[in-house]
């Protein structure tokens, strides 16, 4: 496969810091000196799931610190966010990994990402065992990582035997009854999630999944529930690289771990994980070339979490129009289109587009109040909308409340889940299910609704049967031209669910529509069909095949009792021989019927044009 861009970026990044010298392997467990300082991996996994990788990025190393933000989080899930701050505080501490910072009345440590708390957020996993705490951690890395992990066993059995220091700060929290009890135990658990083997690629996929809310991007397993999807950045943001975590935070822009073995993690939230691995190790206990790659791809690219782009109109709206410039699939007779034409302008469309955030959310409501101060119906449709954020979706739900206690419509359609929306909506409306807002899947059926409501307050135009003069095709016929016409036409009753004709049957007639409504349909295979549109009485349908003798291209079903007049193409030709007025006839009726096609013709145009948007 070719390289895209991005990979062959990576690889130049890799070449440039490939040289980069200095730094030591850890040393202090002895296992992990046998780790190759040349090891050189880089790795980077989109929300989308696009994984991008360099070098060593499958080489397994253990996991070190980096475990310190996964547990931080099922501990969260374990006990809720309050029994965690009990034990455990989200302060930075400015001081070393292995660092003794407890709070001098509570001895709390300061924070999960050095080693006390990290030990002190072991023991609020659950599980009552070692391996108990175990099984819960393991299971939780595969949700992260799509496949099993395993422990290192000379590397926990060396660091077991030396971990003097961990042991003592273990004990110094069980003398606070930070640790209530099973010191050893828990200290066993926290040797052996430090000795988690991983790859690069590995914990760009971790990355990735806290980028993506939780969710791994490429199984689609949710590994975090959502609420705890910033708590875990957060402490990572301000504890995340020991006493260089001010200064990363303020050039490097993400949050990021870093573990002895030689890993570090950055998470660019809604964007992408990035890890990278490589041994040597400055004096704080950070890899060296992976602190500088990390800092060279966020400067390059410009990824300071804080610097973000302006949310703005264009990013909003998909497309915004009134009832006047696009209408429902349904056909009109004329006086409908003349109506429909004078008082579409009160029926507004609003089509958003990307995700649904406070600002984006802000801004429809802005535009909405706008509309409304000549629109009585608003309909947003949600088709192009990604995720909905509750807070935005709140407001949003405000907004239809005062639009309806003002006595106007909103309707939203193209929702995916609409029992999110139902959820949130039923705290704020009221009388929910007694209100059109979610009766609609589509734009064009919303619109179907609103015209039928401002036709109806118009005393229900087009009701009974339609004179043959209100068909449109019969615009600018004479009296005696209308007569000339009628003494051709045969009259037809049609039941509710009959077919009035079938796609590919050879076409020999005109209908013009005097009762009843009919829906044009495709079939689309699996017994699924799509309604391309609705005629009601007043209008005719048949036309092309009169142009161009070729077969019936749709299906036509009477949705309701029909009573059509129906004109056969070769009496038409025949009587135009001898009879002028028949002549004179045919020549207008093509002329309207052109004049309607091109009409739809425009339509389409229209459609097409908003689809290419
Ligand atoms: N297992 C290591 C320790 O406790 C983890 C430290 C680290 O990666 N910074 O010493």
């Amino acid at each position: 496969m070719q390289a895209n861009s991005l990979q062959e970026y990576l690889e130049s990044v890799h070449r440039d810091y490939a040289g980069l010298d200095g730094g030591e392997v850890a040393s202090y467990i002895p296992e992990l000196t046998k780790a190759d300082p040349a090891w050189f991996g880089i790795a980077l996994i989109t929300v989308d799931g696009h994984v991008y990788q360099e070098g060593d990025s499958r080489q397994s190393f253990t996991i070190q610190s980096i475990s310190k933000a996964i547990s931080y989080g099922i501990a969260l899930e374990d006990k809720g966010v309050e029994a965690v701050l009990k034990k455990v505080g989200v302060e930075p501490s400015g001081e070393a990994f292995n660092s003794i910072s407890l709070e001098p009345d509570t001895g709390r440590p300061l924070n999960p990402m050095i080693n006390a708390g990290a030990i002190a957020t072991v023991s609020l996993i659950a599980g009552d065992t070692p391996v108990a705490k175990m099984q819960r951690m393991l299971k939780t890395y595969k949700d992260y990582l799509g496949h099993p992990v395993m422990v290192d066993q000379e590397v926990y059995l060396s660091e077991k035997s030396t971990g003097h220091r961990n042991r003592a700060i273990a004990y110094l929290l069980h003398n606070s009854n930070i640790i209530e009890k099973d010191t050893d135990e828990v200290l066993d658990a926290y040797f052996q999630q430090c000795s988690i083997l991983v790859t690069c690629r590995d914990l760009a996929l971790m990355g990735a999944t806290l980028a993506n809310d939780g969710v791994n991007p490429i199984t689609g397993v949710r590994a975090l529930q959502s609420c705890y999807v910033p708590k875990v950045l957060s402490v990572m943001s301000s504890c995340g690289m020991y006493d260089y975590s001010g200064a990363w935070i303020y050039e490097g822009g993400m949050p990021a771990k870093s573990g002895v073995g030689g890993g570090i993690v950055a998470v660019l939230p809604g964007q992408f994980g990035l890890a990278v691995f490589s041994p040597p190790l400055d004096e704080r206990g950070n890899s060296v070339r992976g602190l500088a790659v990390c800092k060279r791809i966020s400067s390059d690219f410009g990824l300071h979490m804080l610097h973000t782009n302006r949310t703005s109109a264009p990013t909003v709206f998909h497309s915004i129009y009134d009832a006047t410039m696009v209408q429902s699939k349904r056909t009109r007779n004329v006086e409908q289109t003349r109506l429909l034409a004078e008082l579409g302008h009160t029926v507004c469309v609003l089509e958003l587009k990307g995700d649904l955030v406070f600002s984006s959310a802000e801004i429809v409501i802005g535009e909405s109040m706008r509309l409304s101060e000549k629109a009585d119906k608003l309909i947003i449709d949600f088709t192009r909308v990604g995720t909905i954020n509750g807070g935005a979706l709140n407001l949003l739900i405000d907004l239809v409340r005062s639009q309806y206690d003002h006595g106007k419509t909103v309707l939203f359609t193209g929702i995916a889940n609409q029992y999110v929306v139902k959820k949130s909506a039923r705290g704020i409306l009221k009388n929910l299910e007694e209100l059109p807002l979610l009766r609609f899947d589509d734009v064009d059926h919303a619109l179907e609704w609103c015209e039928e409501c401002l036709l109806a307050g118009q005393g229900g135009v087009g009701e009974g049967e339609a004179p043959l003069a209100t068909q449109a095709f019969c615009a600018g016929f004479s009296e005696p031209e209308l007569s000339a016409l009628e003494v051709m036409l045969e009259r037809r009753q049609y039941a509710a669910g009959d077919y009035l004709c079938r796609e590919g049957e050879p076409a020999d007639c005109l209908y013009f529509l005097l009762q009843g409504q009919v829906s044009v349909s495709v079939p689309l295979g699996q017994r699924r069909s799509g309604r391309i549109s609705t005629i009601s009485a007043g209008s005719a349908f048949g036309e092309m095949a009169m142009l161009d003798q070729g077969k019936r291209s749709a299906d036509i079903i009477a949705d309701t009792d029909v009573t059509c007049s129906i004109l056969d193409y070769t009496r038409l030709d025949h009587s135009a021989m001898q009879d002028d007025s028949v002549a004179q006839v045919r020549l207008k009726l093509v002329t309207n019927i052109a004049r309607g096609l091109t009409k739809k013709l425009r339509q389409a145009t229209l459609e097409i044009k908003s689809l290419r948007n």
